[in-house]
């Protein structure tokens, strides 16, 4: 990979600087100072040039969203950072916020006084314990050195940041299902429109952005939105954190410019495959995104070319498997995964994902007939596009994607009453139906 110089996570490997006064030595809130000097509508227009998009996974231009809040009405505008990061295999905005949370403030108070933001609030996953000390403890610094609060860094802009934590659902990441979670009630996805930029959190307009897309924010206002549209492609400007997990050797956190070959991510960053193995699948975006085989790992991984290939960048989290890995497995545990976190609010997520994973089970653990493969095609057919939220489509995503490309796995499943990887005593459809312990039904049951 070519000489590249890291920008959101230029500082983790400095010691303090997860603290004010190392932040401040290593060029902290000097953005903020410039971006409270500057028009709002200015701030705007410099995101909007710099082509940053949005880094929760559906790639919507930032300065856009920004310019969708409507100026000069009577209701306060509030600016969300979701920090309920829950999608399989992505971890970037727990680092970020645990190595350098006041990367993430500084972000917030510029987006805030962008959209005319006097409250802004943090939403965070109630699983990330450090992650939630980290960003309270820098919160109460900021305020000491009036970076926060009245008066913002010596200006007449007041600013406010609050941090939530959630109680550990996935559907929370969801930006209307969190508003509401924020509100006090139950965590489901909203009808829209009304789209939050006119009616979000307390039914006034808010800007909801992810934890990646507003850290980059103070670089793009210092640097400007030249350099930043500089790195990456013509259409998915800038860097990105991907995600690394699965079969690789250094598995973690890497930044690089959107762009970059999935297999330079996988090999050079994460130090390949061990022991000399194949990649036989990977995501390109996490679990809700489609997988991928070794004969795409020469995809660059932005938004377009990922889109090309037949999957979605999402997260950037890239989940490998290797030769030695079963689809039928993993498609199995990111629907149980699913299935587990539906709100339940539509029929087609609720019931397919409880029903893809009855298949997928006892296709792993021995019953499953080659009807199910058509089976499974339908429910998944049945379920794309016809839910209330992006949960419901995600779901279909390994089903689809390991049957367009692992079909034979899946056949030799069914041959075999159970999983060709691992060693163990076949059992058959009648075996299993006997032993009652695998849930087989028949096909017409599968589609009642
Ligand atoms: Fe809930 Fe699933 Fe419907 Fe989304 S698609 S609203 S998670 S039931």
């Amino acid at each position: 990979m070519a000489e590249f110089e890291p920008v959101i996570t230029a500082r983790w490997g400095i010691e303090g600087a997860d603290t004010i006064d190392g932040y401040l030595e290593h060029g902290g809130y000097t953005a903020l100072r410039t971006a409270l000097d500057t028009d709002p509508a200015d701030l705007i227009e410099t995101v909007k040039a710099s082509g940053l998009r949005g880094r929760g996974g559906a790639g919507f231009p930032t300065g856009m969203k920004w310019d969708f809040i409507p100026k000069g009405g009577d209701a306060p505008v509030y600016v969300v950072v979701n920090a309920d990061e829950g999608e399989p295999g992505t971890f970037k905005d727990r680092e970020l916020m645990e190595r350098d949370p006041h990367q993430l403030l500084e972000g917030i108070a510029i987006t805030a006084h962008a959209v005319g933001c006097r409250t802004a609030y943090i939403y965070m996953r109630g699983e990330f314990l450090f992650a939630a000390r980290q960003i309270e403890r820098a919160i109460a610094e900021a305020y000491d050195r009036g970076y926060l609060g009245r008066g913002a860094a010596g200006t007449d802009v007041d600013i406010d940041i609050v941090m939530h934590r959630g109680a550990g659902a996935y559907i929370c990441g969801e930006e209307t299902a969190l508003l509401d979670s924020l509100e006090g009630r139950r965590g489901q996805p909203r009808l829209r429109p009304p789209f939050p930029a006119v009616e979000g959190l307390y039914r006034s307009p808010t800007v909801i952005n992810n934890v990646e897309t507003i850290a980059t924010v103070p670089h793009i206002v210092e640097r400007g939105a030249e350099w930043y549209s500089s790195l990456g492609t013509e259409k998915s400007t800038g860097t990105k954190i991907f995600c690394l997990s699965g079969r690789v050797a250094r598995p973690g956190n890497y930044e690089a410019p959107m762009g970059t070959p999935a297999r330079v991510v996988i090999d050079e960053l994460a130090g390949g495959v061990p022991d000399g193995k194949r990649v036989k699948a990977w995501t390109p975006g996490g679990s809700s995104t489609p997988f991928l085989t070794d004969e795409h790992l020469d995809t660059p991984l932005d938004f377009e070319s990922v889109q090309a290939a037949g999957s979605l960048l999402g997260t950037g989290a890239v989940i490998v498997l290797d030769e030695t890995d079963c689809v039928v497995e993993a498609a199995l545990r990111f629907t149980q995964f699913y299935a587990h976190e539906s709100c339940g609010k539509c029929t087609p997520c609720r019931e397919g994902t409880w029903w893809l994973t009855k298949i997928l089970r006892r296709l792993e653990h021995g019953g499953g007939r080659l009807d199910d493969l058509t089976a499974m095609q339908d429910i998944g057919d049945n379920m794309l596009f016809k839910n209330f939220c992006a949960l419901g489509d995600g779901a279909v995503s390994p089903i689809h994607s390991s049957l367009k490309y692992f079909r034979d796995e899946y056949v030799e499943h069914v041959r075999v009453g159970g999983c060709p990887m691992e060693e163990r005593p076949v059992v058959t459809a009648a075996e299993a139906r006997e032993a009652g312990t695998t849930g087989v039904v028949e096909l017409g049951e599968v589609l009642r």
